[in-house]
This record gives structure tokens, C-alpha cells and sequence, in this order.
């Protein structure tokens, strides 16, 4: 039976090497973190079990929706059930809902309805002016300023599209691709009104024919196990153990040899491993490094080219409860990005007089709020939060930081013609395959990485 070796113990390289390993593979993960779960893992600090962020299962995928719950048969009242979420904004000092629909932009201002719909009304007749002489061109490839204001209008674009999404990911939106925006190229006048009236929400995550809309998504039952979300990745890889899989942590992979006869050595700080197939779920820009011989510098920059934000999350323990009365609340003009209310989500990671609460900051790797002590950190949260009497200093009891440095693709406006150079890079070793949420430059959820899993797996059982 051929020998793979799986490098990254997230949710992509645990979905692939389970169902390998349940077809009798000699399965070898390597994994450079102490513990398994990636992003969506759990790590124990004192007594608290702290995930990366606030992680719900959900799916509409039956058969990962179907595994993952089985791992759990018997013993239901492990996992805690959640039909409905409850999320909000505070948009320039006002709550306002979130995902944007017509009640949100009342709810922006008394000015903003009118604002809106004569800018609205503008951009559909200068568009629909234009189409008449021009055929419409393919929305895919646009900024998401062209998008936003061909879609809904400066006004909205200005006032909620442009201030949110450039605090979250640090650069200019004329420099972003719309992809940030997933369902972007779906969009039309007749759609947006219909999103904005009748289904209230913004279809963000219609990506393909088939998969549901963020909005179709968002509204699936949700599944925590109460020890941690890292407890699906924890009993994953407990399967794959029993099915004859080995997993290795603490093992940075630092070089992936292809062979003349077209197998691999894979090297870390230790130990060099063999195998027929390699699967990486590494950051593209990292793996491309790695690769021995090297491969052409073309390649390598336009894999250098292709980045990822990193995260900082703070976790703040208070007695303070009901602070933001949701489950997640989302911030502009903030210095952080997203407030989860832990007690609302699971109630699970904190004690029962105690509340959490998780602040998460986007950033660049290396930049000055990377570089920030947790000190600085801290006060710059603390600050906002007095500021917006949500928390004081002193009702905090104990706070953790954790920063993770590759967590969201980048879709710069370029970013499609340098993934398809490392994708074609890539495509000519047939045993080689770069796969996931980082090796693939895929912004999805940990059901969607398991099934990328198993859809590859399946490929290699074919070959
Ligand atoms: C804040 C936040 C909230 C989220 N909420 C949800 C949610 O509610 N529900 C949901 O389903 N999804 C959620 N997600 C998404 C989900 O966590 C990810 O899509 C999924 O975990 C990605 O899995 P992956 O295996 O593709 O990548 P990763 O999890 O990034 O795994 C890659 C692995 O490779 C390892 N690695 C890196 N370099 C090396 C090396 N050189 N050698 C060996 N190993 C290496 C890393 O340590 C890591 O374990 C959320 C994500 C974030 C950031």
C-alpha cells in the first residue's frame, strides 16, 4: 500500500488522512504544533480550555456532518446544540444588524435610507447607461470598491463597505480583489434589492452551484463539544491512530525532497520520512520554500505574493455578564474586529460565575500591532472597551493572548493570476498536493476542509 505523508494536522490534513486510513494507507502526519486542530484546535492554558476564536461545527454536507457527530454516537450530552445565532454591530456608535439588510440601514441613521437609495438608484442607471453600449464585464476580476459601488451605491460603499472592510484587513479597497465578498460576482440590481428586502441578508458565500449561501449557513443548527472544539480534531485523530496512522507532532517540516524515481524525503529538525504521495496543508508561500529541487523563481514570487492576515486574540475572564447580550458583535472604527461573548456561544470555557469574552484583531505578520507586547495589547482593548462602557479594567480577572500568524487568505486584486502560476506549478507533480484553507488560498470552515479531505483521498485511492 502506498506511503503518505500529510504534512499539517489541521482539519484538511486530519479529513484526508481519516478516510486514507480507513482504506488501509501507510499514513505519516506531520505536524509542527504540539497539539493537533490547527485552527480549529483547543489548547489548554491553566484550567481553561481556549479555542482559536469562537469555533461552531455546522454543516450541510451529510456525509462530514454525519461522521463528525458519530464520533460523538452515545454520548450526545457532550456536545452542546444551538439552533439560532444572534449577531450584531456597532457601527459609529449604533447597534446595528448584522449581516447589513434594509433594517440595518435605519438603524444607521435617520439621513441613511435616503442617502442610500439616491446613490443606489444612480449606480443602477450610470450601469445600466453603460451596458447598453458596453457588454457587462466579468465581474469576477474587480476591486471591491468598483463592486460595492456598482452594487449598492457610494453612499453604502463609503459608510459601511469601505470603513469595515478596511479595517479588517489593513489595505485600501481599491487594492482588494471582491472575492473578499465571496458572492460578489453573483450580484445584480434586481439581487440586491431582493437581498436587502426580502432575505434581509447579503448572500456573502454562494461561492458554487450547490453550496448554501453564508446567509442558508449562518442559520444551521451549530454543534460544540463542551471540552473544547478541539475535541472533533483530538477524536479524528484518535481514528486515524486506530486505523494504523501515525501522528507526529512537534515536527516542523523543513524541506521536501522530490526524488528522481518520484517519491519524496521529507526532512524535519530529527527525522527524515519517505513517501510515495505528499499532501501539504501548509501556507502556499511557506511549502513553495520548501521544495527541493527549487522551484523556478517565477514561481516562488508569485507564491511569495500570496499572503495571509494573521490574528491576535485576546481573551478577557470577567464576573461581568451579559455584556454584549449576543453571541458575536462585529466593531468599525475599533481597534479589534469581532467580540464573542463566550456564555452565549457554549458557556463551556469559563467557569459558571465567570464570563469570556474573546476580542479578535486582525493585523500583518511582523507589523506594529504584531509586534505590540500583550501589555499593549491589553490596553489598547481595555481602552476601547471602557470607552464604549462594555467593560471596565478592573472587572477583568485574568486575560491570555494568542497570536496566529497565517489565518485568512489575502485576495489582493492580483491574487488570481499568482495562485494559478503555483497552481500550475503544482498541477505537473501528480503526487504532490496542495490542499485546504492555506494550501489551497480558500477562506472556508473546518466541515468544508474535512471534505476537501475526503476529496482528495478519494483521488489518490483512484490513482
Ligand atoms: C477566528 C476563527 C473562527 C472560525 N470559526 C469557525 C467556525 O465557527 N466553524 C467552522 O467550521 N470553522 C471556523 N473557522 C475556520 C476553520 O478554523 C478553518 O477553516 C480550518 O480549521 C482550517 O483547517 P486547515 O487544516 O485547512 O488549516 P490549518 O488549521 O491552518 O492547519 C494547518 C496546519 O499546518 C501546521 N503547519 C504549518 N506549518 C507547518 C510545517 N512547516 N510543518 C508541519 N506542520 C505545519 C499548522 O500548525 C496547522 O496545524 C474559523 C476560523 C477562525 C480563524
Amino acid at each position: 500500500m502506498k506511503n503518505v505523508i500529510i504534512i499539517g494536522a489541521g482539519m484538511t490534513g486530519l479529513g484526508t488522512a481519516w478516510r486514507l486510513s480507513e482504506h488501509g494507507f501507510k499514513i505519516n502526519i506531520l505536524e509542527s504544533d504540539k497539539i493537533i486542530g490547527g485552527l480549529a484546535k483547543t489548547i489548554k492554558i491553566g484550567n481553561q480550555n481556549l479555542d482559536i476564536g469562537p469555533h461552531s461545527f455546522f454543516s450541510e454536507d451529510k456525509e462530514v456532518l454525519k461522521k463528525v457527530l458519530d464520533l460523538f454516537e452515545g454520548e450526545k450530552s457532550t456536545f452542546q446544540y444551538s439552533k439560532k445565532r444572534n449577531v450584531k454591530m456597532i457601527f459609529r456608535g449604533k447597534y446595528i444588524d448584522y449581516p447589513l439588510s434594509l433594517k440595518s440601514i435605519f438603524q444607521m441613521g435617520i439621513l441613511s435610507p435616503i442617502l442610500s437609495s439616491l446613490s443606489f438608484l444612480k449606480s443602477y442607471i450610470r450601469l445600466s447607461i453603460i451596458s447598453l453600449f458596453f457588454k457587462k464585464k466579468e465581474i469576477k476580476n474587480s476591486t471591491i470598491e468598483k463592486w460595492a459601488i456598482d452594487n449598492f451605491g457610494k453612499y453604502l460603499y463609503l459608510n459601511f463597505f469601505k470603513p469595515y472592510t478596511e479595517q479588517f484587513w489593513k489595505i485600501n479597497t481599491s487594492e482588494l480583489s471582491s472575492r473578499v465578498i465571496p458572492s460578489s460576482k453573483k450580484f445584480d440590481f434586481a439581487k440586491t434589492l431582493k437581498h436587502l428586502l426580502i432575505n434581509k441578508y447579503f448572500d456573502l458565500a454562494k461561492r458554487e452551484p450547490g453550496e448554501l449561501s453564508l446567509q442558508e449557513r449562518e442559520s444551521l443548527p451549530t454543534y460544540y463539544p463542551k471540552k473544547g472544539y478541539g475535541e472533533i480534531a483530538n477524536r479524528i485523530g484518535k481514528k486515524i491512530e486506530n486505523n494504523g496512522g501515525k501522528i507526529h507532532t512537534s515536527h516542523n517540516v523543513k524541506e521536501v525532497i522530490l526524488k528522481p524515481n518520484n517519491t519524496f524525503d521529507v526532512n524535519t529538525k530529527d527525522k527524515v520520512f519517505n513517501g510515495d504521495i505528499v499532501v501539504s496543508t501548509i501556507p502556499l508561500n511557506r511549502i513553495i520554500n520548501k521544495i527541493r529541487p527549487s522551484p523556478e523563481k517565477t514561481i516562488l514570487n508569485s507564491a511569495n505574493k500570496l499572503e495571509y492576515l494573521s490574528l491576535i486574540l485576546v481573551y478577557l475572564n470577567t464576573k461581568k455578564k451579559n455584556i454584549l447580550n449576543c453571541e458575536y458583535c462585529y466593531f468599525v472604527d475599533r481597534p479589534y474586529n469581532r467580540i464573542s461573548e463566550m456564555d452565549f456561544i457554549t458557556g463551556n470555557m469559563n467557569t459558571e460565575d465567570e464570563n469570556l469574552l474573546i476580542v479578535e484583531i486582525s493585523c500583518h505578520y511582523q507589523d506594529k500591532m504584531w509586534n505590540y507586547s500583550n501589555e499593549e495589547v491589553f490596553s489598547l482593548c481595555i481602552d476601547a472597551l471602557e470607552k464604549d462602557n462594555l467593560l471596565k479594567k478592573e472587572n477583568i480577572l485574568h486575560y491570555e493572548i494568542i497570536k496566529v500568524p497565517s489565518v485568512y487568505p489575502i485576495y489582493r486584486k492580483d491574487y488570481e493570476i499568482h495562485l494559478k502560476e503555483v497552481e500550475k506549478y503544482f498541477f505537473k507533480i501528480n503526487n504532490f498536493f496542495s490542499i485546504g484553507r492555506q494550501g489551497q488560498f480558500y477562506y472556508g470552515d473546518s466541515d468544508q476542509m474535512i471534505r476537501i479531505g475526503f476529496d482528495t483521498a478519494d483521488k489518490i485511492i483512484k490513482q
